[in-house]
């Protein structure tokens, strides 16, 4: 597995002293607040689990299953994966994900939350921003750090549901691309 990526990004020290200093300022943000957060899956758990545990407010927690990339790319459309969204109403929400792309996932699940399900408000906080060219559909309040626009793996994130256990963030190498994509391939025809 370690021999598919080509560098490591973010090793997992400095993944956790980033994570102290968002934790205290989310901290200090929502205190006196009735906060529920709300972990996207699958890429978030790492990232939430670390997180949340540098939080000493007494915030609720609750799950969103989503998928909008196929591989490398992003489809350009987001799937709920359930019927029952979260109970947010008359509770802040802080919508937490891995990695900021083009947006969509964001802002598809931000317009649910205040407009549907009647939060009193909305913010988001990703682990990872990545530079994009073109413009992105949402913004994140809190960023843990922003990152060149290669493909990345590790700490929560996969490509083909693979490498979501590496303890640090690493850019995945090309041939280990292809090779999964070739597999995915043949998978999909027999
Ligand atoms: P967006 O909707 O285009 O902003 O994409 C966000 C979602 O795409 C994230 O929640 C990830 O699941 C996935 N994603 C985007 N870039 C990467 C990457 O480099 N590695 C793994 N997953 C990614
Ligand atoms: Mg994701």
């Amino acid at each position: 597995m370690q021999a598919d990526i080509e560098s490591i990004l973010l090793h997992e020290t400095t993944i956790l002293s980033r994570l102290d200093e968002m934790a205290a300022q989310i901290t200090a943000d929502y205190t006196g607040k009735e906060l529920t957060v709300i972990a996207i899956l699958n890429g978030s758990f790492i990232f939430v689990a670390d997180l949340l545990r540098r939080i000493p407010l007494p915030l609720q927690v609750d799950c969103l299953s989503v998928a909008s990339y196929h591989g490398t790319q992003s489809t350009g459309t987001l799937q709920f994966r359930q019927t029952n969204l979260p109970k947010v109403e008359r509770r802040h929400v802080l919508v937490l994900d891995d990695i900021l792309d083009t947006g969509l996932t964001l802002q598809s699940i931000t317009e649910r939350f205040s407009h549907e399900l009647g939060a009193l408000s909305v913010k988001t906080c990703v682990l990872l921003d990545k530079q994009i060219q073109s413009a992105k559909k949402i913004r994140a309040d809190y960023v843990g750090f922003s990152i060149e626009n290669k493909f990345v793996v590790g700490y929560g994130l996969d490509y083909l549901e693979h490498y979501r256990n590496l303890p640090f963030i690493g850019v995945l190498n090309p041939h280990a691309i292809e090779r999964g994509a070739a597999e995915a391939k043949n998978k999909f025809a027999s």
